[in-house]
């Protein structure tokens, strides 16, 4: 008797283990397919990572999520972490600007705007920072006609701000600011896809204050960003026991080499080990970095290998953990955003970790403080201190920046414990253009094949909202090309 063929279930090979990867990894076991994810490195999570020093849990890399959108919280939520979501401390985040005497030329960053941009710059927490006569440079923008940078294409964050407000709102807030977010200068990011909405807000109101008022208003109250007490790397560790329980196939230590068609069914092929093995699949999620992504796709989309992005700076970080208990009184409140040119600090940000999260703080306890120190600018050279310097002297910077920049001198022997992380090629930004590539990209993908999808921050935007929300609707897509491809395969 003929036996029957019964048939497989339908494979979706995800590429990538970061948090795109991870979630629509998610996204598409949720639709019913098998899936198999296959991850580089010894870890998942990408730049979601945690680890233990000086015997307290600490993020690696990604420590907050906006809360602009419900996207991280319902995520937190669904993984069963919903009772672990705070939010920092309300003293919010100061700027240190250039000056003789630095104390006196830190301020508190004004909270009104967003991306550093002022709603009312004659507020007076805005004129403490940009001075009397940025004050009167930036109210222009009340009188000035919009005009077509509402509507121009490629307006970068830069041009628009100094246009509309001047050069002090440029220089001493919203470059810090960009700076410490995407690590870029303002004039190499695409406003549009940094600040959704701004210009056409704009363009509405009148005035680019009233656009940044309007768009903060519109966020959801409270604090504009939140955090997991415990750190942002159990979202990572909640997706992938969920994965496992779900029966996904994760796999670590595989990093995949070539992804080829034949027909409607995809190979992919990754090195593990000194072993090459192909993993047939009916559709493929690329979740890779932005560079990894357009060598994978070159061979079969050769228009997209024009599209490659250009290296994207990294980052260092520096932990110190250290016994100072005059650091209680949060004395820069959550942490520092430095502007260019402030002499004596190669840092460009440092966060106050236990001052910004109260979890972290009782874990600590009073006394203890953990200080995170920034290293790496946009346009560095090899001169500067950043993320090729050594460990040791990355150290001894941070000491003295941290003792800089909170007014608290600190010595090697108030140091309980400290570490550097090196996050090379992690920030891709949105540079001028992005959109229009971004396009260019997606539609030369879904010519390709239905059954092949990309997503990831270099194309979603960085930060875990971006990202998230992206590998959801592009896992979706995929997953409703091949059930329309196939309606009555077996799930
Ligand atoms: C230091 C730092 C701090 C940050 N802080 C915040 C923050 O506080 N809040 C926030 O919202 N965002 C933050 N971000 C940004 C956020 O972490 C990222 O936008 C997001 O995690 C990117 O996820 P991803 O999956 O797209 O990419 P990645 O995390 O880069 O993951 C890509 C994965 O693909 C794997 N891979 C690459 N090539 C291959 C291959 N050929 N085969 C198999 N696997 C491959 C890599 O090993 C990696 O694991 C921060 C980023 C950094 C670097």
């Amino acid at each position: 008797m003929a036996q029957e063929r019964v048939p497989r279930r339908r494979t979706v090979v995800v590429i990538g283990g970061g948090m795109a990867g991870l979630v629509g990894a998610r996204t598409l076991l949720q639709r019913g397919f098998h899936v198999t994810l296959l991850e580089r490195s010894g870890r998942f999570g990408g730049t979601v990572d945690g680890r233990v020093l000086g015997g307290l849990q600490l993020d690696s890399g990604a420590e907050s999520f906006s809360t602009r959108s419900a996207t991280v919280p319902s995520l937190a939520e669904e993984l069963g972490l919903g009772d672990r979501i705070v939010a920092p401390d309300a003293t919010g985040a100061w700027v240190q600007l250039p000056g003789k005497d630095l104390a006196a030329s830190a301020q508190p960053l004004p909270s009104s705007g967003v991306l550093g941009i002022p709603a009312d710059p004659s507020d007076p927490s805005v004129t403490a920072v940009i001075g009397r006569a940025g004050a009167l440079r930036a109210a222009l923008d009340r009188v000035l006609p919009v005009g077509p940078l509402a509507t121009r294409t490629r307006v970068s964050l830069g041009e628009l701000v100094r246009t509309r407000m001047g050069d002090e709102v440029l220089t001493r807030l919203v470059a810090p600011v960009a700076g410490g977010v995407f690590s870029a200068d303002p004039d190499d990011l695409d406003v549009d896809s940094v600040a959704p909405g701004l210009r056409a807000t704009m363009g509405r109101l009148g005035s680019l204050g009233a656009a940044a008022g309007a768009l903060r208003q519109a966020a959801p109250a409270g604090a504009a960003v939140g955090g997991l007490a415990g750190g942002i790397a159990q979202l990572r560790d909640a997706l992938v026991a969920e994965l496992v329980a779900a029966g996904a196939d994760l796999r670590t230590g595989e990093q995949v080499t070539a992804i080829t068609r034949s027909g409607a069914a995809w190979t992919v092929t990754t090195e593990h080990s000194i072993l090459a093995r192909r993993i047939p699949a009916d559709g493929v999620l690329v979740a890779t970095e932005g560079r990894a992504a357009v060598d994978l796709l070159g061979p079969a989309i050769p228009a997209v290998a024009g599209e490659r992005p250009d290296p994207v700076p990294g980052v260092a970080l520096v932990t110190l953990i250290v016994d100072v208990p005059e650091l209680d009184a949060r004395p820069r409140g959550t942490g520092v955003l430095v502007a260019r040119g402030v002499e004596g600090v190669a840092a460009k940000a440092l966060t106050h970790a236990t001052a910004k999260w109260a979890w972290l703080r009782d874990q600590a306890g009073p006394g203890s403080h953990v200080l995170r120190l920034s290293y790496g600018r946009v346009g560095d050279t090899p001169a500067d201190v950043g993320l090729a310097t050594p460990d040791d002297a990355l150290y001894r910077h941070a000491l003295a920046d941290a003792s800089s920049l909170l007014g608290v001198p600190m010595q090697e022997a108030d140091v309980l414990d400290w570490d550097v992380v090196r996050w090379a090629g992690a920030l891709p930004h949105a540079s001028v253009g992005h959109r229009e590539r971004l396009a260019r990209i997606r539609a030369l993908v879904a010519d390709q094949s239905e059954s092949l999808a990309v997503t990831g921050g270099w194309l979603a935007g960085t930060g875990l909202v971006a990202v998230i929300d992206d590998a959801r609707a592009r896992a979706g897509v995929l997953a409703d090309a091949l059930d329309e491809a196939a309606p009555d395969a077996p799930m």
